[in-house]
């Protein structure tokens, strides 16, 4: 799952970035809403907004986006319970908040919440054809048997199962999978995908010559 978090808490952030990568979440983190005006556009499977920032707030940002027609699950933080603060972020077009202090557990399981509901899935555990996955026990089935699987073949799996029509390209996978300031190679996704089907079946991960790659049910 990929996030984007819009913070100006910069020991909150960063610690909320290592915390979500424990939950197989791969953040980028923005201070300012000036800047996620644009970076919002991107694909992202969620997005959390701070709703007291410095110059545009947290609210405009949530109305600029929903504007601009970026359908995006929004969770808001607010600093503050006042209820007045909650239902205007809502009002906005946020699908969820959390008031600070933030325990991570509970913001992972709400944005998996948020994501899996964007996605079309009724429930936590996805499958298609012969594959589940069980995002609260973070194990991969085939045929109801476990695999056991490295964290990042799980995390590709994770974003193929919550989108299992759509075509990825070695971008979008590589976004998923490290965020822009870490380092990337691209033959990486080859590799992963390569030992991906090994572990659930060579034709369950459809390579489309120039476009991505997709699950077959
Ligand atoms: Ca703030």
């Amino acid at each position: 799952m990929r996030i984007l978090i819009v913070e100006d808490e910069a020991e909150l952030a960063t610690r909320l970035v290592a915390n979500l990568a424990r939950h197989d979440m791969t953040c980028e983190w923005l201070a300012c809403a000036e800047d996620a005006k644009s970076f919002a556009l991107e694909k992202f499977d969620a997005l959390v907004i701070d709703l007291g920032l410095p110059g545009m707030s947290g609210l405009e940002l949530i109305r600029y986006l929903r504007g601009e027609k970026v359908h995006t699950p929004i969770l808001i933080f607010t600093a503050r319970s006042s209820w007045q603060e909650k239902v205007a972020g809502l009002n906005a077009g946020a699908d969820d908040y959390l008031v600070k202090p933030v325990h991570v557990e509970e913001l992972a399981a709400r944005l998996r919440a948020l994501a899996r509901r964007a996605a079309g899935h009724l429930q936590d555990r996805l499958t298609c054809g012969a594959l589940a996955l069980d995002p609260a026990e973070k194990q991969v089935y085939v045929d109801e048997v476990p695999v056991t699987v490295t964290g990042s073949e799980y995390r590709l799996l994770l974003m193929f199962m919550y989108r299992p029509r759509q075509i990825f390209s070695a971008a979008d996978i590589l976004d998923q999978l490290y965020a822009l300031d870490e380092e990337r190679d691209a033959n990486t996704v080859e590799v992963l995908v390569g030992r991906l089907r090994r572990k659930i079946g060579r034709d369950r991960i459809v390579t489309l010559r120039g476009l991505g790659y997709r699950l077959q049910a």
